[in-house]
């Protein structure tokens, strides 16, 4: 074991509980991850000893309140090794910052002949706002074609991205097929075409270090309530030249500099795209689970949930009738399998009766699902709580699943 798993999971409440009588498994951290004590803490402390409006109040907790908000934008920016923390604009989510791209910056650099370049295997978070950019410009999705197993080969994504596309979207980690995807060099594709690069790290942050300087990516985004953080509250990294030339996707009060009866001008990045009262609390709760995983350390949690999702395949892979989806080699914190002849809906809830939570459907990922040849699939996905014992227990529930559906089925 990388890192004392067990040891962590005494600081998440929410995993001592039973679920049908059972003690949970929980395996579904690719949706959301759970909360450490710590979080939950300084939530607490936030909401008791400071809640107040920031960069509006000159009382003490008004100034507490801002400090701790921009004090987390500067760890985040610390934690991505951004060059600034004006580079961090806090946004719901992923899915929140991914539109702000499509809808301000697409719509500034896009139009007729102009592509857009995205993979198959992409989070309808990163697939519909760019279908709705493309829609709005005039410009053309195109995709890199995967291999047989899912994985992007470069040589493809040479022949894809051209002079012609503005832009290339990809997912750094899959929240289906579980494999880390070659972003650095499909940035650099994109670069030597004269394309920005955006990185959806709603998978990878929670998992790997991630350094923005290092990828050179144009955009990245991330979810605070995948890495053990409360939801509600993410983030958009931009380059500060692009975020400068990007027009707010919202307007009202806190993002003005000077407003008259008929026009108004903006605050400087970050703010401009901050309209009204922020995520405050989120914010707080952010920063509190950066310095969380600071501590646990990302190193060995890369080591840790590679470490269990190559566990996962070996024990899946030599369970009979389990078809397991992605490559073997390069994958972490997921596999993602099905059940023969059974809907993976039915094994989700065969393993909920034992504790055992999974995730069963099309992952918000239709295309790739089509792509696999599949309506839908079950998912286990792992943190740093996990232990090998939680995927033994998911090994036996699924083997009673399988004999009860060949009884059941006959
Ligand atoms: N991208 C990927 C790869 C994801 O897995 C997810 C969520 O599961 C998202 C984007 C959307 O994230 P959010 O719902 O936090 O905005």
């Amino acid at each position: 074991m990388t890192l004392s798993a067990i040891e962590l999971k005494r600081q998440f409440p929410i995993l001592h509980q039973q679920v049908n009588g059972h003690p949970l498994v929980y395996l579904d951290s690719a949706a959301t991850s759970q909360k450490p004590l710590a979080v939950l803490e300084k939530l607490e402390r936030y909401y008791k000893e400071y809640n107040s409006n920031v960069h509006r109040g000159v009382h003490t907790l008004g100034t507490r309140a801002t400090d701790a908000y921009e004090g987390a934008r500067e760890r985040l920016a610390r934690f991505i090794n951004a060059k600034e923390p004006a580079e961090i604009v806090f946004t719901r989510g992923t899915t929140t910052a991914i539109n702000m791209v499509a809808w301000s910056y697409a719509r500034t650099v896009c139009g007729e002949g102009d592509e857009i370049v995205l993979t198959p295997m992409e989070h309808h978070a990163n697939l519909i706002p760019w279908q709705q950019a493309a829609k709005a410009t005039g410009a053309t999705l195109k995709y890199i074609p995967l291999r047989e197993d899912g994985s992007i080969d470069l040589a493809e994504a040479e022949k894809v991205i051209t002079q012609r596309t503005k832009i290339v979207a990809l997912s750094y980690l899959s929240n289906v097929l579980g494999i880390v995807n070659p972003v650095k060099e499909i940035i650099a594709i994109a670069h030597r075409n004269g394309a920005k690069a955006l990185i959806d790290g709603a998978q990878s942050t929670p998992h790997m270090k991630v350094d923005m300087l290092d990828l050179d990516c144009d955009f990245y985004t991330l979810s605070g309530h995948k890495m053990c953080g409360p939801t509600g509250i993410g983030a958009l990294y931009g380059k500060r030249e692009l975020l400068e030339r990007m027009e707010p996707v919202e307007f009202g009060g806190e993002m003005i500099d000077h407003v008259d009866l008929y026009e108004a001008t903006w605050k400087e990045i970050p703010w401009k795209f901050e309209a009204g009262t922020p995520i405050i609390a989120g914010a707080v709760g952010l920063s509190a689970a950066i310095d969380f995983l600071n501590e646990v350390g990302l190193d060995d949690i890369e080591k840790h949930d590679k470490m269990l999702a190559a566990y996962a395949y070996d024990r899946l892979s030599g369970m009979e009738g389990v078809t397991i989806y992605g490559p073997k080699e390069g994958r972490s914190s997921l596999v993602t399998f099905n059940l023969d002849d059974v809907h993976p809906h039915d094994v989700a809830t065969v393993l909920d009766a034992e504790g055992v939570a999974v995730r069963a459907g099309h992952h918000c990922c239709q295309p790739l699902m089509r792509w696999l040849k599949v309506t839908a699939t079950a998912r286990a996905s792992f943190y740093l709580y996990n232990t090998e014992e939680d995927i033994d227990r998911l090994v036996a529930s699924l083997q009673r699943a399988k004999e009860y559906f060949s009884h059941a089925i006959g």
